[in-house]
């Protein structure tokens, strides 16, 4: 392997290289300032990228964290707990309260609609209602009930709409970036019926039937199809080896008399979890489930990797505006307490406003929900701080990287890091699909949460170490 000693400048008008390092931290809390001095880094075959841009999403404080999880013991049914109205006054929403899909894009649009279903039970003409939270679920709650001639006030802490379906917009990028969530499985036809091969107990493969629905939602948006994969160790490139013995295990577990975690449910059924391509395969897990997989539960375990993904390329943001027109928003107003009884719901504001409404559907994140970001008065009833506390916030995040001559020569757009301990080891390459000499990192679980709080320039030397896997003069033979 031929090998270059390279020096990355970080920082805006540095010269050999501008790095963007954009972070989530959203308003009010601080932006990160870049970086503007040198910042010299070990040798590496990777070339220094045009421009980069990271999440940050594990420290943020209207995420902290990516996406629930179901940990080891916890009921898949405790997220219906949490979804539970408290006195018809508090009503919940938002990824974590979705039992078919928590941790994604859909089951935040469906924990919305079915909130808002609740709430169009309860209230009487008339009344007003408040959102808290502009993201997917706060949209499509807002949506459904502004279409039944309810008035909506959605109130966003930060000073844009999207939540974790972040497309972050900049000049010199080809594309947005997309912080947050914006991968979903491929629709059958473009997957070639391969799914995940988990049956939904309707007989129809559960990757299928979520790509038809995410097809159908985001149908006015730009997308991309994301099919060919390459698996890499530093000796040689191999095939996949599917999800059988995952969907093995997990069988197995369901009869088990207590729940154990993916990894124990593996080596239940003879599969070695540190096997190498059985690692990368749980590293790729992560990316989408936020968790180990020496966390997570057997029962109610997360969606298996979809091998064929379609990442959407449009404008979420716009998404989520077209949802909420006609109701109003008002941006950056975090709301810290809430206070209800039987007359009422009164918020107040970190702008240290107060205003009443009849109901309130609370869309924040469960991560926000744990670290008490809202103050509830009365506290939330025992079975829902139970819930909030019993599942799981796992991390995820992403970095987007921008060159301007690809410095890689392969054609695959998902590439997996096999038999590596190095932080990053699942990227898409957006160069076949687009043109354009885009790579995007994904890491979850614990490496995320580690690179979450890495500083950046340690952050950038994590992300180009991971790729010199993929660098041309790292190719097996
Ligand atoms: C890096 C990353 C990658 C992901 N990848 C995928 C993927 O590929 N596919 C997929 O399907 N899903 C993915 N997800 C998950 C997906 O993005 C989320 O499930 C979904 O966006 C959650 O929507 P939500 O409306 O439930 O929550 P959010 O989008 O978080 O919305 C909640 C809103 O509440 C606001 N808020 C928080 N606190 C307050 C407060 N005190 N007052 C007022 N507002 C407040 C927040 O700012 C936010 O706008 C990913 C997530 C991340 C972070």
């Amino acid at each position: 392997m031929r090998v270059t000693r390279r020096e990355l400048l970080i920082g805006a008008g540095a010269g050999a290289l501008s790095v963007l390092l954009a972070s989530c931290t959203p308003t009010p809390s601080p932006t990160p300032t870049p970086t503007r001095s040198p910042i010299p880094l070990p040798t590496t075959s990777v070339p220094a990228p045009a421009a980069l841009i990271r999440s940050r999403w594990g420290t943020d404080p209207f995420s902290r964290g990516a996406a629930s999880f179901t940990r080891i013991g916890v009921q898949q049914a405790t997220r219906d707990t949490l979804a539970a109205p408290v006195d018809g006054r508090l009503f919940f929403a938002g990824e974590a309260t979705d039992t078919q899909n928590p941790g994604t894009l859909l089951g935040a649009i469906h924990s919305g609609e079915s909130a808002a279903m609740r709430v169009r039970a309860t209230a009487a003409p008339g009344e007003r209602i408040a959102v808290i939270g502009a993201g997917l679920a706060g949209a499509a709650v807002a949506a459904k009930l502004a279409d039944a001639d309810i008035e909506v006030t959605v109130f966003e802490a930060r000073d844009r709409v999207g939540g974790r379906a972040h497309s972050d917009l900049h000049d010199d990028w080809p594309l947005p970036v997309q912080l947050g969530g914006w991968l979903l499985p491929a629709p059958p036809a473009t997957a070639d019926g391969t799914g995940t091969g988990t049956d939904n107990g309707d007989g129809e493969d559960r990757a299928d039937a979520i790509g038809n629905a995410a097809a159908t939602t985001f149908a006015d948006l730009e997308t991309v199809d994301l099919t060919s994969s390459l698996w890499r160790s530093p000796d040689q490139d191999t095939e996949h080896i599917g999800n059988t013995a995952l969907e093995t295990a997990i069988a197995a577990a369901q009869s088990l008399p207590a729940d154990v975690s993916l990894t124990e449910a593996l080596a239940e059924t003879g599969a070695d979890p540190d096997q190498p391509e059985l690692a990368a395969l749980l590293a790729y897990l992560t990316t989408t489930s936020g968790a180990d997989a020496d966390t997570v539960s057997s029962w109610f375990p997360p969606a298996l990797p979809a091998w064929a993904r379609t990442g959407i390329l449009g404008d979420l943001g716009e998404y989520v505006k077209q949802q909420l027109e006609g109701t109003q928003l008002t941006l950056a107003s975090p709301v810290t307490r809430i206070a209800y009884d039987d007359a009422g719901v009164s918020l107040r504001l970190g702008t240290g406003e107060s205003t009443s409404f009849d109901r309130v559907v609370i869309t924040v994140p469960l991560g926000v929900l744990q670290r008490e970001g809202i103050e509830f008065a009365p506290a939330l009833p025992f079975p829902h701080r139970g819930a909030i506390n019993a599942l799981g916030m796992g991390h995820i995040e992403t970095v987007w990287l921008r060159y301007d001559e690809p410095f890689w020569d392969t054609e695959a757009t998902l590439w997996h890091a096999v038999d590596s301990d190095q932080l990053v080891r699942t990227w898409i390459n957006l160069l076949p699909a687009t043109g354009e000499n885009v790579l995007v990192g994904i890491l979850g679980g614990t490496a995320a949460e580690k690179f979450a709080e890495l500083e950046d320039e340690a952050a950038a030397l994590a992300v180009l170490t991971s790729l010199e896997l993929f660098a041309p003069s790292a190719a097996p033979e």
